[in-house]
């Protein structure tokens, strides 16, 4: 039995490699699984062991695997890592308009007595109006559509769009089986405390 060497690593897709070198077997799976439920790291284990004994891969693990992977949660993370990783992009939070920094941390002292680390702010290439905001665990990072960095949009309204990512921030998606609960009820409660979340979701409405 060889020395196993583990590790989550930051592939550009779903991807996981194995590899015996020098006795030692180097094991990569793809950042995008971690946090997968106990069943699907050992469905990968059992894929990249038959892997390189070129032993037959149960087809309960394959399809467990498979199943996972394709789930839309997991393809659209993929999708967006690869849109991240794949270019090379200019990081600003500084806007036309917004500066997001500035918001995050008004928003911090306000709401979340300064407690928040704050992650990467970004605002999108695009002005996509599919996706108003998200955050990226990946990367660490609150991406917000450029649509709002724009004097016609009211304080409150862009102000409510990092609220409430920064509410992902502090309640990480849960596992729950292997459906994920991303607006939980605390984080429900949490986001009504907003002054101006009837305002803002009024003008949100408006785009
Ligand atoms: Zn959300």
């Amino acid at each position: 039995m060889p020395g196993f060497q583990v590790e989550f690593y930051a592939f550009t897709n779903v991807n996981s490699t194995i590899r015996l070198r020098e006795g030692v077997m180097h094991v990569r799976v793809s950042d995008l699984l971690e946090g997968a439920p106990e069943s699907i790291i050992k469905a990968i284990a059992h894929i990249l062991l038959a892997k390189i004994y070129r032993k037959p891969i149960q087809p309960l693990h394959a399809t467990r695997y498979r199943r996972y992977v394709s789930s839309h949660d997991m393809t659209a993370r993929a999708h967006l890592v690869r849109q991240v990783r794949g270019r090379k992009r200019i990081e600003s939070a500084r806007g036309l308009v917004y500066d997001l920094d500035d918001i995050f941390e008004e928003l911090n002292r306000q709401f979340f007595h300064g407690l928040l680390a704050r992650p990467q702010m970004t605002w999108s290439r695009a002005h996509a109006r599919n996706s108003l905001a998200h955050y990226d665990p990946a990367h660490n990072a609150i991406v917000v559509s450029r649509v709002f960095d724009h004097g016609r949009v009211p304080r409150h309204a862009i102000e409510y769009i990092v609220y409430h990512e920064m509410l992902h921030l502090k309640y990480p998606v849960k596992l729950r089986g292997s459906r994920r609960c991303v607006h939980g009820p605390e984080f429900q409660a949490e986001e009504k405390l907003f002054p101006q979340l009837e305002q803002a979701k009024a003008f949100l409405r408006t785009l």
